[in-house]
């Protein structure tokens, strides 16, 4: 089954901007999927016509196989959300924000406490149930906010950038939980600007560039192409660099050398620099991995179009 159904969607808001023009992507039942796009590509308002809040110019949406023209009440109730901005009332306490969401969706009392509690246990919360919402941390709103969006047990998750602004280690817990949901079989559709985020969780990523898909595909695919990085050498003194057969090596100044390679021929490089009389002095690699990658696929797609 198709979780998401998305064929030549376009949104051009009252301004005239055209945030989507013709964007067309399926996501499977039970997949992980990252949007990724620079600021202003159009994540936002995709999420937003997923959601309600966004009304799509043209084109078609189907969520689990129904239509969000026709069937929005039944998507809601399949459809859970973290947004980017917090929006929750920051007088309220943290159990309250959950019960009010259950009440919202209708779910009877009693269910409602119980999955609240156990969602305020595993987000790490149960702490927190009785603070008023502005007390907490950042990443503790963040995890509220997952735990709002998985009250009435969603089968597709939505989140716009759900790691923004948390901290690294906590970064890690909120991928291994992702993970779990979506082993138990929940379907995850994320926006992120973390390369990393993608590589330990997502199977596929679609990118979007001003409104338009510029591809689709497993992830694995997609990091087949930046498997050459750049290096940035420092050396004792840059010498028989032409004896450097092989590599794509370039000369900064009399220290300083780049490479561009496969990390896994990091070593047997650095031995053939060796051999050649430099000794090593730093290596770093240069730049951002998820930068270079939307470089390289927005180069592909102006060569093709
Ligand atoms: P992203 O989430 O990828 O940063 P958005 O979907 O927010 O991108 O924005 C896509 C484009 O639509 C941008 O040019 C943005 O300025 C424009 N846009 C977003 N919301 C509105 C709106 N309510 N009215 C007019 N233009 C908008």
């Amino acid at each position: 089954m198709k979780a998401l159904h998305i064929k030549n969607l376009s949104k051009t808001y009252a301004n005239g901007t055209q945030a989507l023009d013709h964007v067309s992507l399926t996501v499977e039942a039970g997949d992980f999927f990252a949007l990724l796009g620079a600021n202003g590509a159009g994540k936002t308002t995709l999420i937003g016509i997923l959601t309600g809040l966004v009304i799509k110019s043209s084109g078609e949406v189907r969520i689990f196989e129904q239509s969000i023209e026709s069937e929005f009440s039944r998507i809601k109730k399949m459809v859970g959300v973290v947004p980017q901005e917090m929006n929750f009332n920051i007088f309220e306490k943290v159990q309250d924000i959950l019960m009010t969401q259950a009440g919202y969706y209708g779910i009877p009392r009693k269910q409602a406490v119980h999955r609240a509690e156990e969602l305020l246990h595993r987000l790490g919360l149960w702490e927190q149930r009785y603070k008023v919402s502005r007390q907490l941390s950042g990443g503790m709103k963040r995890r509220l906010m997952i735990a709002r969006a998985l009250m009435h047990q969603p089968k597709l998750l939505i989140l716009d950038e759900p790691t923004a602004g948390v901290d690294v280690e906590l970064r890690h817990g909120m991928w291994d939980y992702l993970k779990q949901l979506n082993q138990q079989g929940i379907t995850i559709l994320l926006t992120t600007h973390y390369l990393e985020e993608v590589e330990q969780m997502c199977r596929h990523a679609a990118m979007i560039k001003e409104g338009r898909l510029v591809k689709c595909d497993k992830v694995d695919n997609l990091l087949k192409i930046i498997d050459k990085e750049p290096f940035i050498l420092t050396v004792d003194e840059v010498r028989n660099t032409n004896r450097l057969k092989g590599y794509a090596v370039s000369v900064v100044d009399r220290h300083t050398m780049k490479v561009e390679l496969d990390k896994r021929h990091l070593h047997a490089f650095i031995r053939d620099l060796e051999k050649n009389g430099m000794s090593l002095q730093d290596i770093r690699p240069q730049g951002h991995r998820l930068e270079r990658l939307f470089l390289q696929l927005l180069r592909e797609d102006e060569m093709a179009g």
